[in-house]
């Protein structure tokens, strides 16, 4: 396998390389599809590269599942589910979840460093959130699978069937568990398919899953692009579509499952309101936004992507903004020094310089730390735009990247009526030292999730879900179980 070369940036800060060894990786040179237990060559014989997006060499190729293929998956997922898992003991069942659960956490360093070379993340991101979190979502859910009938007291559960569910590219593996481990843990058995960009840790998932014994066919993973996910969402015998991705995608798979009688939830984009009142801890605040925007590139859903800084405190919380903007480390993924990672494709560069210029044209002040930037590989810098109003559409649609819009504002009320105005409903902030304040924002902000003094904070546990174009259903909790199962 070829090894990511260190590369090297002009930041004011300079560290030493730290970086993470992929000596102990092992990919293969070509990937099938994971059906019934096993992995299989696509019917079309086709396959697709995926490449490092830090170098843009190429790590893998795996296949791209046509028609045929997901009819054998959707098939072996209905033969598991009928003959298998759902006449399975639900305690049996938890055990092959907790099972995963502990594999995962044996294997976290190695899907940590395949996550962030396949995906660009930095490794402190997949080592320290996402692969821990996945594995707690296993966790959390192989509690549940023997208890379900106290998740909702006074009502009997009946599993759904066959779930069909797509993911994107920001999150892989955490996605993957957050979809597979509640569906699994209510009875129903899965195909999964990952974004064509970063299929590798949940092809990993799939030895995981071979290893840990689940029956063949309980966990099918197809790899493919949207064609494929078309596929998966019109098959006449998946029960329930389960969706991670964009609004417009979502916005396509309602329109094709209405009338089919399939259960679905769309997770969708997101153009949080990060908000800072005069009376904020204004460090722990800048702290904030950064978490909240530039770490992972912005390639959040939830990522605070508009601020809004209450005027007497706004001099201070952007210049302290910049000047922490001149400190983040950008470069190369594996080391554990960089803040901010590889963009996850050109096609996603592409959109984000395209944001960047309609911002400049629509006349926002841009800030842009200096620094250097490889020719290889889908980098950029984070940006701040200030000067900007509420019908900008730097402030109303999704870039998902790192690109910060801000606003002022001077009362509670115009700062919710702003963080409200735009279509999306996923996510929000808020930062002040008035009891006061948080509750009467958090209720009035029409968010799933809203982060009071804090930003990006996740637990299997606590539901996650968007109003608006946010969205539909909840994952995570009890309420994520909900999503996987019929109350009778
Ligand atoms: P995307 O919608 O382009 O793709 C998501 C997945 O859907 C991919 O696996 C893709 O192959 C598949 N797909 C594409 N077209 C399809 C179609 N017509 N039918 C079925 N499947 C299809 O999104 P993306 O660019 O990969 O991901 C970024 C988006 O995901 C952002 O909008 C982000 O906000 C959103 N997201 C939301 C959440 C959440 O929890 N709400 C979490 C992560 C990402």
């Amino acid at each position: 396998m070829n090894k990511t070369k260190t590369l090297k940036f002009d930041t004011n800060w300079s560290y030493s390389p730290a970086p993470e060894s992929i000596d102990y990786i092992e990919l293969k040179d070509r990937y099938g599809l994971f059906i019934d237990g096993n992995f299989t060559s696509s019917k079309g014989g086709n396959y697709f590269d995926t490449i490092n997006p830090a170098n843009e060499e190429k790590l893998s190729e795996v296949s791209e599942a046509n028609e045929k293929d997901v009819d054998k998956a959707v098939q072996a997922a209905r033969q598991a589910y009928e003959k298998v898992w759902s006449k399975m003991k639900p305690s049996e069942r938890g055990k092959y979840i907790f099972r995963i659960a502990r594999i995962i956490q044996e294997q976290a360093r190695e899907f940590a460093v395949i996550e962030s070379l396949d995906g660009g993340k930095p490794i402190r991101e997949s080592r320290d959130i996402d692969i821990p979190l996945a594995a707690a979502h296993f966790f959390y859910y192989a509690g549940w699978a023997d208890k379900l009938d106290y998740a909702f007291p006074g009502r009997s559960t009946k599993s759904l069937g066959v779930a069909g569910q797509i993911i994107p590219w920001n999150f892989p593996l955490l996605m993957a568990a957050w979809k597979i481990a509640p569906a699994l843990a209510a009875g129903n058995t899965v195909v999964l398919k990952p974004a064509e960009t970063t299929p590798l840790t949940a092809l990993k998932l799939a030895e995981v899953i071979r290893e840990a014994d689940v029956p063949p066919g309980v966990v099918n993973i197809i790899t493919g692009g949207g064609e494929t996910g078309k596929m998966l969402v019109k098959h006449p015998d998946v029960n329930k579509v389960a969706f991670t991705g964009s609004t417009e995608v979502g916005k396509f798979i309602m329109k094709t499952l209405a009338g089919s009688g399939k259960r679905y939830t769309l997770e969708l984009g997101g153009k949080a309101a990060n908000i800072i009142f005069e009376d904020a801890a204004i460090n722990q605040a800048v702290e904030g936004i950064v978490d909240a925007i530039f770490f992972n590139q912005g390639h959040v859903c939830c990522a605070g992507s508009r601020l809004y800084v209450q005027e007497s405190v706004a001099k201070e919380v952007i210049s302290k903004l910049k000047d922490r903007m001149n400190t983040l480390v950008i470069g190369d993924p594996l080391d554990k020094n960089t803040d901010i990672g590889a963009i996850n494709s050109r096609m996603q560069l592409e959109k984000i310089c395209k944001y960047v210029d309609i911002g400049k044209k629509e006349g926002g002040s841009i800030y842009q730390p200096s620094c250097t930037l490889p020719e290889k590989g889908f980098w950029y810098v984070p940006t701040l735009f200030a000067d900007v109003s509420q019908s900008h559409r730097i402030v109303q649609e999704e870039i998902f990247g790192p690109v910060l819009a801000i606003q002022t504002f001077r009362t509670v009320d115009e700062v919710i009526s702003k963080a409200n105005n735009t279509p999306y409903g996923l996510s929000g902030g808020v930062w002040t030292d008035k009891g006061s304040k948080l509750f009467k924002v958090t209720k009035e902000i029409r968010a799933g999730v809203i982060w009071a003094n804090t930003f990006n904070k996740f637990d299997p546990g606590s539901p996650f879900g968007g109003y608006k174009e946010s969205g539909i259903g909840r994952e995570g909790g009890v309420e994520g179980l909900h999503s996987y199962v019929e109350l009778v």
